[in-house]
């Protein structure tokens, strides 16, 4: 792996054949009580969090996998749909030289708002138009169709299961918990691009256990994380996250009684 490119709001990486490029789609940041203890309620000890103005920085990505076989779009960020400072993917994209119309193919990690709403712009049309597929996982198509944000993209809709390829060289792998059919994408056997695996790094590499107030099943999130952890510390592989800190991507390795994330170098 090496870093080709990067500007303020991108950085690209090489694996092989392929690039991945880290999309920023802007910042917001949520309440302290949002992190969960074992208990499932609010942390008390928030030691090494990452706060701003009292809130948990909350940084949203999507990554874009280009090579001989197309440009997988992997999430789509926020659009209008949320927070103020978030729906920079498409500003994102054109720092990074890559036209909507080049995008392939769409993948989403799960069908949360700030994952999916880029799908269609704010005039309410496809914003990726020559995305011939868009990949939802089986579990989450009844999610997608009740958007109503969504209509236009719906008859492109391709059901998503556990060892499918959205496109050569990347694999999709079940990372349940966050939502009921949330998935993590191989990309080239060696970076993970997890989704929302994690959600504030700066507490949850150390202790993993901890869960996050919208993870729809607290005890099933927890086990994904720390079996994908896991794989990804032995196995080598680097990981990407929707939420993970500047530039989103970064070595894993274990630390302690939990991890340490280390980013890949600007
Ligand atoms: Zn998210």
């Amino acid at each position: 792996m090496r870093v080709v490119r990067a500007g303020r709001r991108f950085l690209t990486v090489e694996l092989g054949a392929l690039t991945v490029t880290m999309l920023s789609d802007g910042e917001t940041a949520m309440p302290l009580t949002h992190l969960r203890g074992a208990d499932g309620a609010p942390l008390a000890d928030l030691a090494g969090a990452d706060v701003v103005d009292g809130k948990l920085r909350l940084p949203v990505r999507a990554f874009a996998v280009q090579g001989p076989g197309g440009s997988l779009l992997i999430d789509t960020g926020a659009a209008n749909a949320w927070h103020p400072g978030l729906g920079q993917v498409g500003a994102a994209l054109a720092e990074a030289g890559i036209g909507a119309t080049e995008i392939t193919a769409v993948a989403l990690t799960h069908t949360h708002v700030d994952h999916i709403s880029g799908l269609v712009d704010n005039d309410g049309g496809l914003a990726f138009p020559n995305a011939a597929r868009i990949f939802v996982a089986t579990e989450e198509l009844a999610a997608f169709h009740a958007e109503p944000r969504m209509i236009p993209a719906v008859p492109r809709l391709v059901p998503l299961e556990q060892g499918d390829g959205p496109m050569p060289g990347v694999t999709a792998i079940n990372a349940p918990g966050h939502s009921p059919g949330h998935m993590a994408f191989l990309v080239d056997g060696r970076l993970l691009i997890w989704g929302d695996l994690v959600h504030h790094a700066a507490v949850q590499f150390a202790a993993p256990q901890v869960t996050w107030v919208f993870d729809d099943d607290q005890p099933r999130a927890r086990s994904s994380r720390l079996a994908l952890m896991a794989q990804a510390a032995r196995a080598g592989w680097l990981v990407a996250g929707a939420h993970l800190p500047d530039p989103g991507i970064g070595r894993i390795e274990r630390k302690g009684a939990g991890y340490a994330f280390h980013p890949v170098t600007r």
